[in-house]
C-alpha cells in the first residue's frame, strides 16, 4: 500500500467523526448497538462503536468475565516467567471514558426473528444491531475421552487465558525432573497459528533453568510447523537441541486419562506427564447455537465490507469466529482490526452514508522464544472487490531475520498499545 492510499483510507475513517446531521443523530441515538463479547474483538468494537458516533450510539457490551485477560503474552505465565496480573485490565475504562454500557453476564440465546438476545440470567434484551465476537469453541468431542481427561483437570487446554493457564504453570512445575511435557496442535485453522509453537518455547525454557533432563513433544497434526517456521526450527536447534521434538502429521485420536496416554490416528501410542491437548477449533459457541456458522457448521462467512454474517442480518460477527480471508491469520491483532471496520461499517449504515468501499486491516505477532528474545510476522490485507475477499498487500509484511531482545520490548509495546487501543 502506497503513502497516499493509507492516508485516504485514514481519512476516509476519520471522515466519521465529522458532523452529523440530524436526522442521522436521531437513527444512531434510537438504535440498540449489542456487543456479545468482551474480547480483542468484542471490547475494540464496543469502544469505537462509541468513537466513530461522536458518543451518540447507545452500545451495551455483554462479557461475563470481570476483567479482560489477554491470551496474547499468556504463554510467559505457563512458561512462569510472567504472572496473569500483568496481562489482565479491567473493562471501566469502556464506561468511564467512552460511554459503554456494560453487562457482566453471558448471552445464553439470540432470537434472530425478535431480534432479542437473553441473557443468562433469564434478562431479555432488543437490538437493533448485534456484534458477536465470541472467541472459539474448543471442540472436546473431537479427541475421544479429551472432556473426561479435562474435566478430572488431568489435561488442560488453557487456550483461553485466565485460571487454566496459570493451573498448567504448576503442573509443569509440579512435574519430576527428566519427565514429558506433550502439547498437540490441530490441524489450522485454529486460534493463533504460531502460539503452539511459542508456548513449546516457554515450556522448553523453563525446563531448561529447573529440570534440564525433561522433554518437550510437539504433536503436530500438520504437514509442517504452520508459522514462523524456520524461525521456530532454529530456535529449537539453537536454543533447546536435544529438549524439543518436533513430530509433524501426528494426529491426536484419543486421550487416556488413567494412564496418561495420547493415541494418533497412524503412530504408536505416546505417554507423557503433562498433557496439553488443542483440540480443533470451531466459532464461540453462541455463534453455532445461532445457527450463524454456515461454513461447515463451524465458522461464520461474512460480508468483508462490514463483517456482516452472511447467515443474518444485522449480526455482525468478528474475531476468530469468521471464516477467514486467504492468509488471515485468526489472531487478537486481527480481531481488533475487524472491530473497526465493522464499527465504521456499522455507523455508515445508521447514518445513512456509503460504507467504505476498500478498507485495509493490518496484522503483527510476536512470538517469545525465551523470556526476552522474539519473532514476529507481519502483514497488510486490502479488501479485493472482484473476489469480495480480503489479500494480502504484494511486498507488505515480512518476518523476523532473527530472534532479538529489540523485538521483545516492541513485543510489550504492542501489548501495551493493543489493550489500551481497545480497552483504554
Ligand atoms: C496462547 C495464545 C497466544 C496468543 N498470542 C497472540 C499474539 O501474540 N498476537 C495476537 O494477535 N493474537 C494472539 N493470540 C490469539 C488471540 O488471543 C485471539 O485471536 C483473540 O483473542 C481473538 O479475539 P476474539 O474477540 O475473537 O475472541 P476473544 O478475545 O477470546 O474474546 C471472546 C470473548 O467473548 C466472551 N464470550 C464468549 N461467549 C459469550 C457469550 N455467550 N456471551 C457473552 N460473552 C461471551 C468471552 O468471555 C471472551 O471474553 C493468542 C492466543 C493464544 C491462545
Amino acid at each position: 500500500m502506497d503513502r497516499r492510499h493509507f492516508i485516504g483510507n485514514s481519512a476516509a475513517a476519520l471522515g466519521l467523526l465529522a458532523g452529523f446531521s440530524g436526522q442521522a443523530r436521531a437513527n444512531l441515538q434510537k438504535a440498540e448497538i449489542l456487543v456479545i463479547g468482551g474480547g480483542y474483538g468484542g471490547a475494540t468494537a464496543a469502544k469505537y462503536l462509541r468513537l466513530f458516533s461522536n458518543n451518540t450510539a447507545k452500545v451495551t457490551l455483554i462479557e461475563p468475565n470481570a476483567s479482560f485477560v489477554s491470551c496474547p503474552l499468556s504463554n510467559l505465565v505457563v512458561g512462569g516467567s510472567r504472572t496473569l496480573s500483568e496481562i489482565t485490565t479491567p473493562y471501566d475504562n469502556l464506561s468511564k471514558r467512552h460511554g459503554v454500557k456494560i453487562i457482566q453476564d453471558s448471552v445464553a440465546s439470540i432470537d434472530t426473528d425478535k431480534k432479542t438476545v437473553k441473557l443468562a440470567s433469564g434478562k431479555t434484551l432488543r437490538y437493533d444491531k448485534a456484534v458477536v465476537s465470541p472467541g472459539v469453541t474448543l471442540m472436546m468431542n473431537s479427541i475421544e475421552g479429551l472432556a473426561q481427561a479435562n474435566k478430572a483437570g488431568v489435561t488442560l487446554q488453557a487456550w483461553k487465558a485466565g485460571p487454566e493457564t496459570v493451573a498448567l504453570h504448576k503442573q509443569l512445575a509440579s512435574m519430576r525432573d527428566g519427565g514429558t511435557f506433550a502439547i498437540s496442535i490441530p490441524e489450522a485453522p485454529y486460534r493463533c497459528p504460531p502460539g503452539p509453537y511459542e508456548r513449546a518455547c516457554q515450556v522448553a525454557n523453563y525446563l531448561k533453568q529447573n529440570k534440564p533432563k525433561s522433554k518437550v513433544l510437539i504433536l503436530d497434526a500438520n504437514q509442517d510447523v504452520t508459522s514462523k517456521g524456520a524461525l521456530f526450527k532454529k530456535v529449537w536447534a539453537e536454543q533447546y537441541a536435544g529438549m524439543i521434538e518436533y513430530l509433524p502429521k501426528y494426529n491426536v485420536t484419543a486421550v487416556d486419562a488413567k494412564t496418561k496416554t495420547v493415541k494418533f490416528e497412524v503412530q504408536d501410542d505416546i505417554k507423557a506427564d503433562v498433557l496439553n491437548l488443542l483440540p480443533a477449533m470451531s466459532a464461540g459457541e453462541i455463534a453455532v447455537k445461532t445457527g450463524l456458522a454456515n461454513a461447515n457448521g463451524r465458522w461464520v462467512n461474512v460480508n468483508f465490507l462490514n463483517f456482516e454474517s452472511t447467515a443474518q442480518k444485522d449480526i455482525h460477527v468478528l474475531g476468530d469466529s469468521i471464516q477467514i480471508a486467504p492468509a488471515m491469520p485468526k489472531s487478537g491483532h486481527m480481531a481488533n482490526q475487524h472491530a473497526k471496520v465493522a464499527a465504521a461499517a456499522i455507523v455508515a449504515e445508521l447514518s445513512g452514508w456509503e460504507i467504505n468501499p476498500a478498507p485495509v486491516l493490518t496484522n503483527t505477532c510476536y512470538s517469545f522464544v525465551n523470556e526476552k528474545e522474539v519473532v514476529h510476522v507481519a502483514s497488510v490485507h486490502q479488501y479485493n472487490a472482484a473476489e469480495k475477499t480480503f489479500k494480502t498487500v504484494p511486498g507488505s509484511g515480512g518476518l523476523s531475520p532473527a530472534p532479538s531482545t529489540l523485538e521483545g520490548v516492541y513485543a510489550w509495546g504492542w501489548a501495551h498499545n493493543i489493550w489500551a487501543d481497545s480497552l483504554g
